[in-house]
């Protein structure tokens, strides 16, 4: 089951200026089509970018190239459109869902409390990176409750693929978002979403309990006790997509 690494969004700071990042989608090739977690920038938000896209372009480096979409990278890879038959949200900031236009015909598996979140009143000034244009073309959602089930002792909920996919809640960066965890041929992958940042890097403590919720320290924690499990967040830095 090959995984491929794509950034599907650079997005640098201005300070400091080492800050350089991307955004990690994961396409995978499943028995049911090809898997994609997280879209990040679609190729609407280069044509026409909502007001949050707008703002961002300003208090950050966005090199802002077309050519990182999800859907021009998987047609670089030899594919169409059509072959993507799924997506996993890891959550729906406009990052991670901007590109959901460009695979009308996916079916969009993600936690029920997300939508639910994403379609409520904005209670944060984290949720102005929901923007329901993102999903005016009507897709074709899957929610999903959390019904008790662990992955290791996470709690998880499990998405009806082979091979195994699940979603881990990690609530805090939003009020549902969740990691994905994926068995691999060499074991399994814990993707963290936005509940950590890059765990190669010194990236201050506050400014991840600020930005990215309570759950890095048990994360980090988990994955020096598990050397065998791969862990990734969305916002890896770029030497991460380059080597
Ligand atoms: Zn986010």
């Amino acid at each position: 089951m090959p995984i491929h690494f794509l950034n599907t969004f650079t997005c640098n700071a201005h300070f400091p200026k080492k800050w350089k990042t991307g955004l990690l989608s994961l396409l995978i090739e499943s028995d049911q089509g090809l898997i994609l977690v997280d879209t990040g920038i679609g190729t609407g938000d280069y044509a026409n970018p909502t007001p949050f896209t707008r703002i961002f372009r300003v208090i950050t480096e966005m090199p802002f190239d077309e050519d990182q979409a999800a859907i021009r990278q998987i047609e670089r890879l030899g594919y169409k459109a059509e072959d993507l038959k799924h997506i996993a949200l890891t959550h729906m900031h406009f990052d991670h869902l901007s590109g959901l236009a460009d695979f009308p015909h996916a079916e969009i598996h993600l936690a029920r409390r997300e939508y639910d979140a994403f379609m409520g009143k904005r209670k944060s000034f984290f949720d102005l990176a929901y923007d329901k244009k993102y999903i005016a073309h009507n897709p074709n959602f899957k929610l999903y409750d959390d019904l008790g089930e662990k992955w290791f002792d996470f709690d998880a909920i499990r998405l009806p693929f082979t091979p195994e996919m699940w979603l881990i809640p990690l609530e805090g960066h939003t009020r549902g978002h969740c990691g994905v965890a994926l068995k691999t041929e060499k074991g399994w992958r814990l993707h963290c979403g936005d509940a950590a940042g890059d765990f190669r890097k010194d990236i201050p403590a506050w400014a991840i309990r600020l930005v990215l919720g309570p759950h890095e320290p048990r994360l980090r924690a988990f994955g020096e006790a598990h050397p065998e499990v791969e862990l990734t967040a969305s916002h890896m830095f770029l030497d991460f997509f380059n080597d």
